[in-house]
């Protein structure tokens, strides 16, 4: 058993962690930077699971309105582009040694395994990374509201919610240099005030089952250890 204040993770990264800001694609430098930080959280000893989203590749919503598709499908080209992300960062986490498993909503058995929740936490229990792809397997959610459904099947500690900002502020940290970054806030803050943390089917999953999200910055090396650890980083949303 290690000392850290979270031992079993559920890490959200949108898919505007594997590119540049408002970008398209896969960056080398940005996978890395994500892979660098699970690989961290392993060595540390923590059980780390990761929900990736797909905004660097495909929107539903978006990709409907631009192509003409009807929405459902549209979200299932989505929910496909998320396991494009996640072997993306299979491969990068093993060429670090860092052992991972692939486990998917939709099946699709010649690229990775399906999910299945008891064999998930088998995988978290040997130390291996599990990403969890494909989202709910269902159109018209999120993979925000898929991260909090995992976490809760998994039973993670907690959610982190890595971001390009440093937390959650009063408004956009990238266009108004005096915004406020808020250290706690409670869920029914957040839905009250429609804070853009995650989506308010997430929020209220992690409500429900009392599990605390942490939002911080990806991009900044050691941030997701050292929250972990229990260092005060970030924003905590949590049911107090
Ligand atoms: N998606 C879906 N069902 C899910 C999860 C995701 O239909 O359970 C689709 C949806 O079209 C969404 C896309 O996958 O727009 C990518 O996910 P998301 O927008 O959450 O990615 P992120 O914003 O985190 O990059």
């Amino acid at each position: 058993m290690s000392d850290l204040k979270y031992q079993r993770v559920l890490l959200k990264i949108s898919g505007e962690g594997f590119c540049g800001t408002g970008g398209f694609g896969i960056d080398s430098t940005e996978i890395n930077v994500i892979a660098d930080q699970i690989a961290e959280l392993v060595r540390a000893g923590a059980q780390v699971g990761i929900v990736s989203g797909a905004g660097n590749l495909i929107r539903g919503a978006t990709l409907s309105q631009q192509a003409g598709l009807n929405r459902a499908t549209a979200d299932q080209m989505g929910m496909l582009a998320t396991v494009i992300n996640s072997i993306a960062l299979q491969d990068t986490l093993e060429s670090k040694g860092v052992a991972t498993r692939v486990m998917s909503a939709i099946q699709m058995s010649a690229i990775c395994e399906p999910f299945i929740r008891g064999r998930a936490i088998r995988h978290l229990e040997k130390g291996r990374v599990i990403i969890l792809a494909g989202g709910t397997g269902n159109p018209f959610f999120t993979t925000d509201t898929c991260a909090s459904l995992r976490a809760a099947e998994i039973q993670a500690d907690v959610i982190i919610k890595a971001t390009k900002v440093d937390g959650v502020y009063d408004s956009d940290p990238m266009k108004n240099p005096d915004a406020k970054m808020f250290e706690r806030l409670s869920f029914v803050e957040v839905l009250e005030n429609d804070l853009r943390v995650m989506d308010h089917s997430a929020i209220s999953m992690c409500r429900e089952n009392n599990i605390d999200i942490v939002v911080c910055n990806l991009m900044k090396p050691g941030s997701v250890a050292r929250v972990l650890a229990g260092e005060k980083l970030g924003t905590v949303i949590s049911n107090q």
